[in-house]
């Protein structure tokens, strides 16, 4: 038995609770179209489900895909018998209320006591806000990011028309300051993305360097930490990337994404603004939306209209069962997917089978396996990665610049510019527990890869 089984015994205490909050009501049974083939259709579904990597199973160490909180769960579920619209107030007064309190949550975890925030579809649309708003304060200027910064910024900046370019990143994935500072001097860029927590390979962007430059040029900066932002609240991080982490407060506009580090299921990003004032770009008239409230709700604050409240309803109850503080039990699982990260590239380190290019900064391991050439290494890592899905260790595969290999391997034999690496992300709790299995399985398929 694999599948958590907490949710829904959870959720039918709950259920006759809200039941009971609605007693008042005359007696009324919502007909069911269908119903008698309900359960042999949902069973078919369970069925086609079936046709899926194991995402929840500690053995799936690929890309980054991790179980939503059983609570965040049967939260999500509950909310759906009322289906509240975070459009308006006059479509889901309690999940509004509580989505303003959960993004105030996040807010304070980067030290913000003030700010304007909601929460998005998820990092692409919270992204595509911050970015926006920076073309509406900066019209005609460029966006920047890093060639390793998530590739929808640049699409992003196609869909609002504004210029967009890329900056060189180092060796370590990180964004270049010194490439930065020359495309500064070029003049013409409003905003800068700065990357906490690269999706490839957990790259940390220099946020110390990137301030100094923004004292001298005045750029607008976003924080795009979708998948990284949580790691504020873990306290074993290495020097360089606490420092950036200690710093994100500075920054115009943040992005981070629940759906991936905060336990909740697809469909939660959030965009946060230090100045809340931008929610006056957002002023729309709208005859249908706003009639039981003065205040500017959600919906005057948002480029999506309907939104769905559960997203809200379940980030609400996951925070607090778990509060988003350092310290406590939400900010050890962070801790413990991070020592799973070190371990793992201490022990491909102490191999000679492998070559790991840097240490990892967050909890994503990148390595190659040694072979004469980068594209006899490409070769070798994708015959190693299908190998170990075979034996239902579920890796994933990172096209990079073979130039990441300058420090660790000098002597690689360049013969094409990428070289495709094995890439894991520990982004369970559990896969700190489960490394002498994932390493067993991982050792066999590298024999067996090479050998064949
Ligand atoms: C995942 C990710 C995004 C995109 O977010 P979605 O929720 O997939 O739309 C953007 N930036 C970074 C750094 C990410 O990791």
């Amino acid at each position: 038995m694999a599948l958590e089984k907490l949710a829904p015994g959870a959720l039918k205490a709950a259920l006759e609770e809200l039941d009971r909050l609605f007693a008042h009501l005359p007696e009324f049974q919502a007909a069911v179209p269908g119903e008698d083939r309900m359960q042999a259709v949902l069973c078919e579904t369970a069925t086609r489900l079936g046709d899926n990597f194991p995402y929840f199973h500690p053995l799936y160490a690929g890309q980054m895909l991790k179980p939503p909180h059983p609570l965040a769960r049967a939260a999500y579920a509950l909310a759906t018998w009322i289906n509240p619209n975070n459009h308006a107030l006059d479509g889901g007064r309690a999940s509004s209320a509580m989505e303003k309190e959960a993004v105030a949550e996040l807010a304070a975890m980067f030290g913000w006591s003030r700010h304007l925030g909601h929460l998005t579809s998820g990092g692409t649309m919270a992204n595509l806000e911050a970015l926006w708003v920076a073309g509406q304060l900066q019209p005609g200027k460029t966006i920047v990011a890093s060639s390793q910064a998530h590739y929808t910024h640049e699409r992003i900046s196609g869909v609002l028309r504004l210029p967009f370019a890329k900056v060189d990143a180092d060796d370590h994935g990180r964004l270049d300051c010194q490439s930065l500072e020359r495309q500064l001097d070029q003049g013409g860029i409003g905003c800068v993305v700065a990357t906490l927590g690269t999706t490839g390979v957990g790259a940390v962007d220099p946020l110390p360097e990137i301030l100094k430059l923004r004292d001298r040029h005045g750029f607008r900066l976003h924080v795009d930490s979708a998948y990284g932002g949580y790691f504020r609240l873990a306290g074993n991080l290495a020097p360089a990337a606490r420092a950036a982490y200690d710093l994100i407060g500075e920054a115009d506009s943040i992005v981070i994404d629940p759906h991936k580090h905060g336990l909740q299921p697809y469909g939660c990003g959030c965009v946060l603004f230090r100045d809340p004032a931008v929610g006056r770009l957002y002023k729309h008239e709208s005859p249908y939306t706003y009639f039981s409230s003065h205040e500017l709700h959600l919906g005057e604050i948002s480029l999506e209209c309907s939104r769905p409240g559960a997203s809200a309803v379940a980030l609400w109850a996951t925070q607090r069962l778990l509060p988003p503080v350092p310290g406590g039990e939400f900010a050890q699982g962070l801790e413990a997917s991070r020592r799973a990260a070190l371990t793992f590239a201490g022990r491909l380190k102490a191999d000679s089978r492998f070559v790991v290019p840097f240490d990892p900064e967050l909890d994503i391991v990148v390595w190659a396996p040694r072979a004469a050439s980068a594209s006899k290494v490409s070769a070798l890592s994708q015959r190693i990665f299908d190998l170990a899905a075979e034996q239902q260790l579920h890796l994933a595969l990172i096209r990079l610049p073979a130039s990441i290999f300058r420090a660790a391997w000098p002597d690689l034999d360049a013969d094409q510019p990428t070289i495709v690496c094995l890439r894991s992300v520990l982004m369970k709790p559990e896969h700190e527990t489960w490394l002498d299995r994932i390493y067993a399985i991982l050792s066999a398929a590298t024999d067996a890869a090479t050998s064949s």
